[in-house]
Order: structure tokens, then C-alpha cells, then sequence
């Protein structure tokens, strides 16, 4: 690492405070800064909303040359480039979407030395004349952004990262640095490994998100269970996830029909209608969007405050990907999922299919485990990621939050459902969940008479609970290993620590099924959040301000959070700056954003503070005054 003497600490803030205006690091943000900085390779693992871009953009500024960042979608770059530019920095973007003559002029600002920070795609990259004209400029520094989708053991892997060893081999002389936000320790091996760095400085930041509060439950009448929660966060910008194109075709138009206004996304639809959602939602023109897992990578509208998974995603990393996007100004955002042993059969069929089999099953198991297994939802994923988690109790998921009604006799009622799984399991074949709940029940059906199950011992011994409560108590006996699913028709069978169950030597852990948000603890702590969240802030005067940046935004086609994150608008709402010396104090303003906007601003305070707005507040005053001095009259 390279040492940090006081000359390039000070340098350090300075930058950070002249362009991004922030007065201190975020962690690790620092220990990152100082490898690029070095003379060694480096891997950084920081979470959604960690910072990641800051730590190989302000050494950008501080080294000679331009530093090249490889980055695996173009609406990431371009927004990333429209950030840096917004800041007074000087930045570009190559790759196949830009005009010919736009990229004309880009190589025309690289040859001239002009260009501080290059974001590029990695097949162009691998292009010679690319190469050619790189090796004939001055540069910096390589970043690999997004570093994951090197891994096959990672979810977003791409073909045209696995070539990327290719800079150490063409670019003898410059270190590279990788960025990923989801990485377990087979994936950091894996980038490691494929971009053949040898002794690199690692950075592994804390994966957990507390800023997010998880939720997960069974689903039901999905349609339903999503207006429960839409009715938590009215006006508040969420991404609704579905696993399937025709899920997001099908809730998308109900919500319409309800009168919910939303935009569809998936990858069936043309480019150009993918492409007005985006930037209808980034311009924050609609709040809700309907998506598959098409939409996401690069989403970095800041001021997400929900996710609800329709479906549970195939792995810990998509979740943990996909949740991420919520919450990244660091304010509360909050996560629902509704599964189904449905979804695990879903993507069994689809691991079966695959050559990466046996990969996606492990991942499978692990995100159904997270699902049906009724504890911290935090220290869950923390764990996935092969780092501790030390508190008793995060505060922030419904296990914490005492939502889930967990089940005394937990023992009894997994010992009865097992042996009816092996009451009714024949030799050569078993039964699937359906038929050990009707049997549980006590359904007299065609097939139990035909087979004799209402015969066995075990029949109708479950028959005062519903069939949903027995199914969720079978997923979660799946879900924590006690009992098997057998891939083709799902049959059930007890693994050998069910058999333990049975003996009494283990004991699972059990919730009763939540179908819907609890009601009382939910609106207390929705109406705690507001509280907090809005202490000290006007929200009519947030309310022009955020109309304001929209009118900017859409003026210059940018997406809103480049003028200004929601961050920075409530502290101009909770300091009401007058002049351009105060402005220059607010949070995430940097000299760029003053010279651009400190007056625009400003004068939105100030109207505010003139305006009807400030009239009808004094007037308000002015009447229980004159209705107290008459009454003492
Ligand atoms: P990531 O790429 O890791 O998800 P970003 O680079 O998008 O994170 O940063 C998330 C947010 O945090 C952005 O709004 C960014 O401006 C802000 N941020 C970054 N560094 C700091 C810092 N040192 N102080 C305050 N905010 C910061």
C-alpha cells in the first residue's frame, strides 16, 4: 500500500471536498484510494451504496495519465460519464452504441491527453485498434468495475470479462484494480485467479445492508400481498421483481387497472421501450417498476425505498444483488419476498438443464434455506458471504422484529409430518407435498383410498390446521434439510437428519405462516420510520426542490440523482442556504455543482420561504392569535 504521508492525506480531502464535496471517507474508501494509488494490483469488495466509484475515480485526479475502467453495461457508463462531467471532470465513454462521430471526438480528446477517466466496454477493450491507441497515451491505471461477472461462480457472469487477463499481458507496466459489490470468497479466488494478479492488496468491506429491513413470506394472492405493501410506501419510488416476462405483463397491467401507475421491463420487450422505462424511472417520471431481473445492473437512481420479490430469486447473490438496489443514499429502504416451493421447482428444472448443475443447486438450496428458516435475515446473509455477525438482534428483519409467530411444539409437529412422508412412501416411488398434506389432513380423495393411505396411522392427524399452514410447514422442513425433494415429480423423502427428528435428537425451527403484513407492528414502525426520516425537513419545500432537479434533469436528459441525490436536497431543506458560501456547505456539493446550481437553488429556498407556502404559515399563526386575543377579550 502506499504510504500515507500527511501531503497526500491533505490532497486526498481536498479533491474529495472540491469535486464530490463531501468532508470525510465512507470505509474502506480510504484503504481502497491508497492501494490505486500504490504499486499493486488490488480486489475491493464494498457493498451497493459503499462508495466503490469514488475509490478509483479521486486517484484518478491524483495520478498522471488516464485511468481506463472496464464496465459491463452501457447505460452504466454513460450515466457514470455524465456524473464525472457534471463535476468538472473530464471523462468518456467507447463502446458500440456511441455515434461514429461522438467517438471520433472521444479519440480525439484521448490522443490530445485531454481525458481523465476512460469507461470502456470489455469487448472493446480487446479490440487492437483499441489496444494501439491506448499503448500511444499516457495512462494511469486499469479498473475492472462489476468484477464479479468474471466468475462463472458468480450471476452475472459474461464471456468477454473471461478474457481480461489480457491487460496484464498488454499493458505490462500498470497495475489493475477490481471492483464487485457481491462477492463470496470463491468469486474473490476467482477474479484473482482469471485477471492473474500475483500478491494483490484485497479490501473486503461488510456486506451486511443495515439500512435495509428484510421480509419474507409465503405467497398466496400475490396481487394482494403487493398492495399491502404498496400502501406502506405511497410515493416512494420500488422495483416490483417477477421471475417471469408474462408475471411482469400481469401484475403490471393490474396495478394499472387499480389505478397504480407503473412501467413493465424485461427482456422481451424492444430496446427503444426498454429503454424509455429506464429513463422514465431514473428521470423519476414513474415510481414503480414491474421488472424481471433484466432491469437492474444499471440502476443507480439512489432514493429506492422498496423491493418486492413476487418470486424467490435463484440465488443468495441475486437477492443480495437485487435488494441492493434499494437504499443506496443509506436512508431506510425496505425488502419483501413472497415465495413458493413453487419457485424452488422452477429452478431446479432449470439447474437440471444446465452444465453449472450441481453450482446451482448448492446456490439453491441456500437461498431456499434463507426463505424457510425462521432466523436473523441479516446474519443469514452476512454468513453466505463468510463474514461474522456478532449482534443478537438486528432490528431490521421480521424474524428481530418479532413479526413471525413461531410454533411451540415445533418437535411434534415436524415428527408428524415426517412419518407421514414415511408412512407413505412406497419402495421404488414417493408422493409429493400435495398428497402428504391430504393425507395429513385427512382428505378422502380417489388416489388415498385407491392406495389405502387413509389406512395409515398418520391419516388426519393434522386435521384441525389448513392446508397452507401443513405446506409451509413441509418447505420449511425441506428448506432446513430435514426433509428431500427428488427432482423430477418433487417427491419427498426424510434425509438422515430428519430420521434424527424423528428420534427426537434434533428439533427444527418452525413460524406459522405470514400471509400479510403484520398490521399494528408494521404501522407503528412505518409511522416511527417517517418520523425519524423527516425530522427537520420541510416537505413542501422538498417538494420544489425535487421539482426543480427534475426540470434540470430532463433539460440536460439526465437521469435526476446526477444534479443532486436526496440526500443533498433535505440538507438544503434542513439549512435553507441564502447565499453561495452557505451553499458550498451542503452535502454532496462540490465547486462544479456550485457554479451550476447554488443559485437555481437558492432562489427555489427562497421563493419557498416568500411564497404562499411561508404566507399560509403565517397566516395560520396570525389566526390563533387573533382567536386567542378575542377570547380574552
Ligand atoms: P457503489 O458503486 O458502491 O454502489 P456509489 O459509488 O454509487 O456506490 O456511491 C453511493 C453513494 O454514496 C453515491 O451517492 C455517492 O456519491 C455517495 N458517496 C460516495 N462516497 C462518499 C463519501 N465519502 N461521503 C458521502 N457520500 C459518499
Amino acid at each position: 500500500m502506499s504510504i500515507l504521508t500527511n501531503q497526500n492525506k491533505e490532497q486526498m480531502y481536498a479533491v474529495l471536498r472540491q469535486y464530490w464535496g463531501y468532508d470525510s471517507f465512507l470505509p474502506l474508501q480510504e484503504e481502497a484510494i491508497l492501494s490505486v494509488l500504490g504499486s499493486e494490483d488490488s480486489l475491493t469488495v464494498l457493498p451497493t451504496g459503499g462508495g466503490k466509484s469514488l475509490c478509483f475515480q479521486l486517484p484518478a485526479l491524483l495520478k498522471d495519465g488516464m485511468a481506463v475502467v472496464v464496465s459491463p453495461l452501457i447505460s452504466l457508463m454513460k450515466d457514470q460519464v455524465d456524473n464525472l462531467k457534471d463535476m468538472g471532470i473530464a471523462s468518456c465513454c467507447l463502446n458500440s452504441s456511441l455515434p461514429f462521430e461522438q467517438q471520433e471526438v472521444a479519440i480525439e480528446q484521448i490522443r490530445k491527453g485531454k481525458i481523465k477517466l476512460l469507461y470502456i466496454s470489455p469487448e472493446r477493450l480487446q479490440n487492437e485498434a483499441t489496444v494501439d491507441l491506448l499503448s500511444s497515451v499516457a495512462l494511469s491505471f486499469f479498473v475492472i468495475d462489476e468484477a464479479h461477472c468474471i466468475s462463472h461462480w458468480g450471476h452475472d457472469f459474461r464471456a468477454d470479462y473471461r478474457n481480461l487477463w489480457m491487460i496484464k499481458e498488454r499493458f505490462k507496466t500498470l497495475n489493475v484494480h477490481a471492483f464487485t459489490a457481491t462477492a463470496t470468497k470463491e468469486v474473490q479466488r476467482d477474479i484473482i485467479e482469471q485477471l492473474r494478479f500475483i500478491d494483490p492488496e484485497t479490501h473486503i468491506g461488510w456486506v451486511g445492508r443495515p439500512n435495509l429491513t428484510y421480509r419474507v413470506m409465503p405467497r398466496k394472492q400475490i396481487l394482494e400481498q403487493i398492495m399491502d405493501v404498496l400502501g406502506k410506501h405511497a410515493n416512494e419510488a420500488g422495483i416490483i421483481y417477477c421471475l417471469r416476462r408474462k408475471d411482469v405483463d400481469a401484475i403490471s397491467a393490474d396495478l394499472k387497472g387499480l389505478g397504480i401507475g407503473n412501467i413493465g421491463y424485461h427482456a422481451g420487450m424492444s430496446d427503444k421501450e426498454r429503454h424509455t422505462a429506464q429513463e422514465k424511472f431514473a428521470s423519476e417520471e414513474v415510481n414503480i417498476i414491474v421488472a424481471t431481473i433484466a432491469f437492474g445492473m444499471g440502476i443507480d437512481r439512489s432514493n429506492i425505498r422498496f423491493i418486492i420479490h413476487t418470486g424467490m430469486p435463484k440465488s443468495i447473490e441475486h437477492y443480495q444483488q437485487e435488494t441492493g438496489r434499494a437504499g443506496r443514499d443509506r436512508l431506510p429502504a425496505f425488502c419483501y419476498m413472497f415465495y413458493s416451493g413453487r419457485d424452488y421447482r422452477l429452478w431446479s428444472f432449470f439447474a437440471k438443464e444446465s452444465s453449472e448443475r450441481e453450482v446451482m443447486m448448492k446456490k439453491l438450496s441456500a437461498i431456499y434455506n434463507f426463505c424457510t428458516q425462521p432466523q436473523c435475515r441479516h446474519k443469514v446473509l452476512v454468513n453466505y458471504f463468510g463474514q461474522d455477525y456478532d449482534k443478537r438482534s438486528c432490528d431490521a428483519c421480521d424474524y428481530c422484529l418479532n413479526e413471525l409467530d413461531m410454533i411451540d411444539d415445533a418437535l411434534i409437529v415436524g415428527q408428524k409430518i415426517l412419518s407421514c412422508v414415511k408412512k407413505v412412501r412406497q419402495k421404488y416411488y414417493g408422493f409429493g407435498a400435495g398428497h402428504v398434506v391430504n393425507v395429513l389432513k385427512g382428505k378422502l380423495n380417489e388416489k388415498i383410498e385407491h392406495i389405502g393411505h387413509h389406512n395409515l396411522p398418520t391419516f388426519g392427524i393434522m386435521r384441525e390446521e389448513s392446508e397452507i399452514f401443513i405446506r409451509y410447514m413441509i418447505e420449511q422442513l425441506v428448506g432446513q434439510g430435514f426433509l428431500s425433494k427428488e427432482e423430477e415429480f418433487s417427491t419427498l423423502s426424510v434425509t438422515d437428519s430428519g430420521s434424527r427428528l424423528l428420534c427426537g435428537e434434533l428439533s427444527p425451527v418452525l413460524a406459522k405462516p405470514l400471509l400479510a403484513l403484520k398490521k399494528k407492528e408494521s404501522a407503528r414502525m412505518t409511522a416511527k420510520r417517517r418520523e425519524e426520516e423527516w425530522r427537520d425537513i420541510d416537505q413542501g419545500l422538498f417538494q420544489r426542490l425535487r421539482e426543480k432537479r427534475t426540470e434540470l434533469a430532463q433539460k440536460r436528459g439526465v437521469p435526476t440523482y446526477i444534479i443532486f441525490s436526496d440526500k443533498t436536497l433535505r440538507d438544503i431543506t434542513a439549512k435553507k442556504p441564502a447565499t453561495q458560501e452557505k451553499f458550498s456547505d451542503i452535502y454532496g456539493v462540490g465547486e462544479n455543482k456550485l457554479k451550476s446550481y447554488a443559485d437555481i437553488f437558492i432562489k427555489v429556498v427562497k421563493d419557498y420561504e416568500e411564497g404562499p407556502e411561508g404566507f399560509t404559515g403565517w397566516k395560520a399563526e396570525g389566526i390563533s392569535l387573533l382567536k386567542s386575543l378575542r377570547k380574552k377579550r
